[in-house]
């Protein structure tokens, strides 16, 4: 099935008002790309980027699952929209990992993100050590069961507005990726797991690769089967490293 693909920035912990230059350049090239393209930028750059850039993918890195409460720091899917974002991550290893978020916590903000309207990208990855295991199909395939959206939720958005990018923890930010083989078998497995929880819708979502994904390895990881674009993290923090990568998506 031919799936347009999408091409997402993760900006993490940077950004500020004296990049937004660099977010209205993306906007502009997005425009006439021949794939989606977003930004996920810290919570205090959305609004502005919105005005900086109308009418372009901006999205949030995390919400909450409540709608509103006693969660100091916390951002909800109505404060998101609020400020005009139309995404967000879910799952990012770095939350797992240092806010020690559970699959379940990640299916329920997957799940508060949808039905409030946002569009969002479910990551899932396996350590290094669960690779050296020979593990990673099986552990990945069942971290994405745990966290996927139950399906009456995301019968709305399924396949439009759910993404799934498969991040290997140990490629994030390091310059290693997996071999080619490796991918293509991760997301055939990922595409299969998506099939038994949507049905056909699940022939629809997208499966983004992210780690270390540049402008030198975009291309190649774009022909694998399954793979419908990309998450970037430090290479999206520039025009110039970011917009040869969403070329190579076209
Ligand atoms: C990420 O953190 O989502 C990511 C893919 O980072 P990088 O591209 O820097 O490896």
């Amino acid at each position: 099935m031919a799936r347009r693909k999408l091409v997402a920035g993760n900006w993490k912990m940077h950004g500020l008002a004296a990049d937004l230059g660099e977010i209205s350049a993306v906007s502009i090239a997005a425009e006439t790309a021949g794939a989606d393209v977003a930004l996920c930028l810290p919570a205090t750059l959305i609004e502005r980027a919105v005005r900086a850039a109308p009418g372009f993918a901006i999205g949030g890195q995390d919400v909450h699952q409540s709608d509103k409460g006693a969660h100091t720091g916390c951002v909800s899917a109505a404060m998101l929209i609020d400020a005009g974002a139309s995404l967000t991550i879910v799952g990012h290893s770095e939350r797992r990992e240092a806010q020690g978020e559970s699959d379940a916590d990640v299916k329920a903000k997957a799940e508060s993100a949808l039905l409030a309207g946002l569009s969002v990208i479910l990551c899932v990855g396996e350590s290094d050590a669960v690779r050296e295991a020979g593990d990673a199909v099986s552990t990945v395939s069942s971290q994405l069961d745990s966290s996927l959206p139950r399906g009456d939720v995301a019968s709305a958005g399924v396949p439009d507005r759910l993404a799934v990018a498969y991040e290997p923890i140990w490629a994030i930010g390091t310059g290693k990726v997996p071999s080619i083989a490796d991918i293509g078998e991760m997301h055939a497995a990922l595409r299969e797991r998506l099939k038994a929880a949507y049905g056909e819708a699940g022939e629809g979502v997208r499966i983004l690769y992210g780690g270390s994904v540049k402008a030198t390895n975009a291309a190649e990881i774009f022909g694998v089967d399954d793979v419908d674009g990309a998450l970037v993290g430090g290479a999206s923090l520039k025009t110039s490293d970011f917009l040869p990568i969403v070329e190579a998506a076209r």
